[in-house]
């Protein structure tokens, strides 16, 4: 089925991207859950819960996929603002559209399919720009945070949620039998797809850490840039402002 999603040019990295997210989109709510022992579900609440965003608001969700943040930042710009969800996968905006539609959740969203390297926005349209577990997916990250930065208004926050660099030494083993032992499985397990799980924690360890980041933020144009880091690190919120 075509949605009407327009399509968009893509290289080899976005291709398999696009596979990994088009064979999960269907488990991909089950699997975050089992992933993260639904530690996903308080940083998402923290993530928008602290944003910089008020009533009437306009807001760019990037890499929006399913829409838990495009819903939980709705309570925030209440009826008169607006969410924009784009994702560059067209089964997940279409998984994301229905499960938010299910929810009685329609006035207020529009989705767009869209790469976050080559934004189809107007300069200065949003007032807030999140990307939630998606920047690491981005092959040009560098121009993805200078199209947030080009798409935010002056004095509107941009905000990644993204896996990071986990801190304490001690941790780090637990951590990596986790991702590499026992995702694979419950990827099999669950949804058939060990393999796609094996690609996300793969990618986690390739995302740039938190100092990284935050200097690829700097590069980007942003101005007071810094980051939180939530769980010992296994997550890390990243904000930049337009001066
Ligand atoms: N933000 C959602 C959340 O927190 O549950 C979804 C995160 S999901 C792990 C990553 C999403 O990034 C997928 O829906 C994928 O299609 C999207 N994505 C990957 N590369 C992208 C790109 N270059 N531009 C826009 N979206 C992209």
């Amino acid at each position: 089925t075509d949605f009407g999603f327009r399509d968009v040019p893509t290289g080899e990295k976005q291709k398999l991207v696009g596979q990994v997210f088009s064979s999960v989109a269907r488990n991909y709510d089950l699997m975050n859950d089992l992933m993260s022992l639904g530690i996903h579900r308080v940083w998402k609440r923290y993530f928008t819960a602290t944003a910089q965003v008020k009533r009437g608001d306009r807001v760019l969700d990037l890499a929006g996929g399913t829409g838990d943040i495009a819903a939980l930042l709705k309570d925030r710009v209440g009826e008169a603002g607006g969410i924009v969800l784009g994702d560059i996968n067209g089964e997940m905006l279409r998984v994301g559209r229905d499960r938010m539609t299910d929810r009685g959740r329609v006035r207020g969203f529009e989705y767009v399919q869209c790469n976050a390297e080559a934004l189809p926005f107007p300069d200065a349209s949003f007032d807030l720009v999140t990307i939630a577990f998606g920047l690491r997916n981005v092959t040009d990250k560098d121009a993805a945070l200078r199209e947030m930065h080009r798409v935010l208004k002056v004095g509107g926050q941009a905000r990644v949620l993204e896996f990071s660099e986990v801190k304490p030494e001690w941790f780090r083993p637990i951590y990596d039998f986790h991702s590499f032992q026992v995702l694979p499985r419950l990827g099999r397990l669950f949804a058939n797809d060990a393999d796609s799980y094996q690609y996300l924690a793969e990618s986690i360890r390739k995302h740039p850490p938190q100092d990284v980041l935050k200097a690829m933020m700097d590069g980007a144009g942003f101005a007071r840039t810094r980051y939180r880091n939530l769980s010992a690190g296994i997550v890390a919120v990243h904000d930049g402002y337009k001066a």
